[in-house]
């Protein structure tokens, strides 16, 4: 099978081909790739697929993602593990519907994505890629403690919490520790044993760290990826580059909260989704936090730090997995398509550890692979106007096409 497009970007942040045709090969790997005039000399034979005036990319990766996440529902007592299982797996067709092939998803109900992917291996459903944190730790009353979050506190109780998700079946391990005021939550004791407990054991670990200082105490104990850095410094983005720390800042989420609880209070401030009331109490934070995103993205991203394309929308009625969203605003906020595309793709992978599996598009991968209308080195956007999904050289959405 040979896909063909005007455009095929690989995903490095660089290489923008014109004229391009791709071939999978029996496996859905990446076999090859030249152009369109080399394909038809060499395999004449071959069925062929060309997208006309469309971009090839790798498929996306989504860094944040919460596919358990039903709490903003407002029919909520309906959610038993039977509704939430459906519910993630509406996610996870959603994303695939996106173009989204890859999902790390950082906190969910305790066994829920451990299952999905296995339903996945099985067979009986089509789920993207997916790497998880199981439940989540925070300090006992801590940012997210309402959402299932597992609490510990002290040292070795934090060990004892990333010991017992590993054992269940954590890929990632994933800390909360600032919620929207400047207090850590917890301790750079106990932030450094997560770490130390993580890393010791090959394991990676996230951390939610919006606020100062705990991002700066965050960076001190070195974690993997901070997740938001809403109030993140060009300092300290230096500091992340050269420690190795990747940033998710999921801009979007912060100015969709910005933007609607703004709206909800302009109309009176009342709504009956306990999610959204809280968000309206936080409307202090999330005006300065869209606007600290929109000010300081580029000059961090202008460190060097990893930056990753993460989307962490959970209210009810939000668009679902908004990486589009969140790749047109890096790119409104100073980078260039191709940048953007990367964080999505082969920095994920990088920092997934996948990258000689998935998240380019180069001889050799798997073939997962998007075809979008337009080119996306002139318009990011382009991204909504998905054609097709490949999801290791298998069409998983054409659009058009009853969702499979
Ligand atoms: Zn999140």
């Amino acid at each position: 099978m040979i896909l063909m497009a005007d455009h095929l970007l690989t995903g490095d942040g660089a290489t923008h081909r014109a004229d391009a045709a791709l071939r999978l090969d029996e496996k859905g790997r990446i076999a090859w790739i030249g152009s369109r005039r080399e394909a038809a000399e060499r395999w004449p034979q071959e069925e062929k697929k060309d997208y006309g005036e469309a971009t090839l990319l790798p498929g996306l990766f989504d860094m944040h993602v919460h596919f358990g996440y039903y709490y903003s529902q407002p029919d909520l007592a309906e959610f038993d593990d039977f509704m939430i299982a459906y519910y993630a797996l509406a996610q996870a067709k959603a994303s695939l519907s996106l173009g989204i092939t890859t999902i790390r998803d950082l906190s969910s109900p305790h066994g829920l994505l451990k299952r999905l992917r296995q339903a996945g291996e099985k067979g009986y459903v089509t789920v993207p890629r997916i790497i998880h944190a199981d439940a989540g730790i925070c300090m006992t009353g801590g940012h997210g403690h309402q959402d299932g979050i597992e609490e510990a506190d002290g040292p070795w109780a934090v060990r004892a919490a990333i010991r017992r998700q590993c054992r269940d079946g954590a890929d990632w391990v994933k800390l909360l520790t600032s919620n929207r005021a400047d207090i850590p939550e917890f301790t750079q004791e106990e932030l450094d044993a997560a770490v130390d407990e993580c890393h010791r054991r090959g394991y990676k670990t996230a951390v939610h760290a919006g606020t100062q200082p705990s991002i700066q105490m965050c960076i001190d104990a070195g974690f993997d990826t901070i997740e938001h850095g809403t109030f993140m410094t060009v300092e300290q983005g230096r500091q992340m580059a050269e420690k190795g720390i990747a940033w998710v800042p999921t801009i979007t989420a912060y100015t969709y909260l910005y933007e609607q609880t703004k709206k909800l209070i302009e109309e009176g401030g009342n709504t009956d989704n306990p999610i959204a009331a809280r968000a309206i109490r936080d409307q202090a934070f999330f005006e300065p936090a869209y606007k600290a995103y929109r000010d300081n993205f580029k000059a961090i991203y202008d460190t060097g730090v990893t930056v990753l394309a993460g989307s962490d929308m959970v209210l009810y009625g939000a668009p679902p997995l908004p990486i589009h969203q969140e790749l047109g605003y890096m790119v409104e906020y100073g980078i260039t398509p191709l940048e953007a595309v990367r964080t999505a793709t082969v920095n994920a992978a990088a920092v997934l550890g996948i990258g000689e599996e998935t998240g380019c598009l180069k001889e050799g991968l798997a073939g997962d692979i998007l075809a979008v209308k337009g080119d996306v080195s002139q318009n990011i956007r382009a991204l909504d106007d998905v054609l097709e999904v490949f999801l290791g050289g298998r069409s998983v959405h054409c659009a058009g096409e009853a969702p499979r």
